[in-house]
């Protein structure tokens, strides 16, 4: 089989005085996301849809939250551990497709920065990875801007 597919999904709790970590970038905001890493919600549904593929495991398992190494730790970092994984194995990154989900700021003027700086780490072209945003119509905690959350799906191809 020369494809494999995989899903992850992630949420982070946003507060005052924290910085916000979106698709390897630091997004200017009021709040941040809170978290043992840098709390960045696309990178992490990214890297455990690719760990995920491969059926490794899920990011916790690989990069453990109690594991000091890993405190404040930039994604980036993360991700590049979990792309050089799945290379070993002869994997490369057919295409990803992924949803932030955030009531605030809006993300559009950012998305192809982060669009351009996933495809450096993965060796992949931009055309490759899809980075969308959307609000949670200020229902519930994301949309009373108490929390930020990404999916992702990512192809794997030989
Ligand atoms: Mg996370």
């Amino acid at each position: 089989m020369n494809f494999k597919i995989g899903f992850g999904y992630d949420i982070h709790r946003l507060a005052e005085g924290e910085e916000l970590w979106l698709g390897g970038l630091l997004i200017p905001h009021t709040k941040g996301s809170v978290g043992h890493s840098d709390a960045d919600v696309v990178i992490h549904a990214i890297c455990d849809a690719m760990i995920g593929a491969l059926a490794l495991g899920d990011i916790g398992s690989h990069f453990p939250d109690t594991d000091p190494q890993y405190k404040g730790i930039d994604s980036k970092v993360l991700l590049k551990h979990v792309y050089e994984l799945i290379n070993s194995k002869g994997w490369l990154i057919g295409n990803i497709d992924s949803t932030i989900v955030l009531e605030t700021p809006k993300l559009r003027p950012h998305i192809d920065d982060m669009r351009n700086l996933l495809s450096s780490i993965l060796t992949c072209d931009v055309s490759q990875i899809s980075i969308k945003a959307t609000t949670s119509e200020k229902l519930s905690y994301v949309g009373e801007e108490e929390g930020v959350k990404a999916y992702a799906v990512v192809l794997l191809q030989k």
